[in-house]
């Protein structure tokens, strides 16, 4: 039976995470069909068909699904899930906000935030905050899976010529409605999926010095910014860039962590960088554990030095 991934988009094109969501969909064997729903949403759809190792496109373009409200999205998925073995999203807020709901309404547990495919029926999962793996197997007929995509490289955006299948809609579930949204905008790469990534920590004491220290750092790399959880609460950060157990998990090639401590919960998010940097006042801080090259320095000095040298 083929493997369902169903595309994180924005109508015009694909996110990426929906690309390594499909490396993993071709770990667990079979064709990989990829479902768009969207609305006025062909260029999403032709975006799909071009990833590489995507042997369908399924589009259902509807109003209501403009939104990716996750009552309308689950009703849509589980309509065609029983013609597939898998059904997998990436594990982003999107995802996560959908996929419980088909599960449920499959009755068949979820496989949360798989790290790896071993066969169809085994994957693997991070617990107790990426400190320990645990090997999970299902039985179930369809599994629903998350994938965590920082553990996947992702598919070639080009290359596939699928086929694009119009789907019959499921009627708007009329369960919510969307009211608005307030989107900070940034000209700075998306914190998933950046290839650099500067992070601040408490230690930066306010959301001025934020702007003032690191937003030159992070726009001379050409970096996303990130924050620990304690600088998101006390105002310092928005909400959106906690790096984290609780925030976004990133893997960049670069992770520069200013005045963050390195508590295992921070570090659950960000763990897997390939090379992480440390700038931190005490010598003991536990970020320089895992840090490839670490500079014990006070971070207002020596963050506009770097910015200076480079
Ligand atoms: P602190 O721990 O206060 O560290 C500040 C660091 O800055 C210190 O090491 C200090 O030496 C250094 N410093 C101070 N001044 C300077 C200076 N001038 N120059 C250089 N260094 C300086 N945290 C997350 O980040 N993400 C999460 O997703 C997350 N989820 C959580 C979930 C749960 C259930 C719980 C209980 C906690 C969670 N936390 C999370 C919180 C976490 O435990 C820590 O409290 C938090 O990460 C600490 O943030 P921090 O490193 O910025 O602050």
């Amino acid at each position: 039976m083929p493997v369902l991934v169903i595309a994180e988009h924005d109508n015009a094109s694909i996110k990426g995470a929906t690309l390594n969501t499909v490396t993993a969909a071709l770990a667990c064997g079979g064709e990989v069909h990829v479902l768009v729903a969207g609305s006025d949403s062909s260029a999403a759809a032709q975006a799909a068909s071009r990833i590489s190792g995507v042997s369908r496109v399924l589009h259902a373009d509807a109003p209501h699904f403009d939104k990716g409200l996750a009552e309308n999205i689950a009703a849509q998925v589980v309509a065609i899930a029983r013609d597939f073995s898998h059904v997998l999203f990436p594990a982003t807020a999107a995802g996560k906000n959908v996929a419980p709901r088909v599960a449920a309404l499959l009755d068949v547990a979820q496989i949360s935030d798989a790290t790896k495919v071993i066969d169809a029926d085994t994957f693997e999962r991070p617990i107790y905050a990426g400190n320990a793996i645990a090997t999970v197997q299902s039985t179930d007929p369809i599994k629903v899976v998350t994938v965590r995509s920082t553990a996947f490289e992702g598919a070639a955006p080009d290359g596939g010529n699928a086929p694009i299948d119009a789907m019959p809609v499921i009627a708007d579930s009329g369960l919510s409605s969307f009211v608005g949204s307030e989107i900070a905008k940034n000209d700075r790469p998306e914190l998933i999926g950046a290839k650099i990534v500067v992070s601040g920590g408490r230690a930066l004491g306010s959301s001025d010095k934020f702007n003032e220290v690191l937003a030159p750092l992070a726009d001379k790399l050409g970096a996303a910014l990130g924050a620990s959880r304690a600088a998101v609460d006390a105002g310092y950060a928005p909400n959106d860039w906690q790096v984290g157990q609780t925030g976004k998990i990133v893997a960049p090639t670069l992770y520069i962590a200013c005045g963050i401590s390195g508590a295992i919960q921070h570090l659950a998010g960000m763990k897997d960088s390939k090379i992480i940097v440390a700038i931190n006042k005490d010598g003991d801080a536990p970020i320089f554990g895992i840090a490839d090259y670490g500079l014990e320095a006070d971070l207002f000095e020596v963050v506009p030095e770097l910015v200076a040298q480079l």
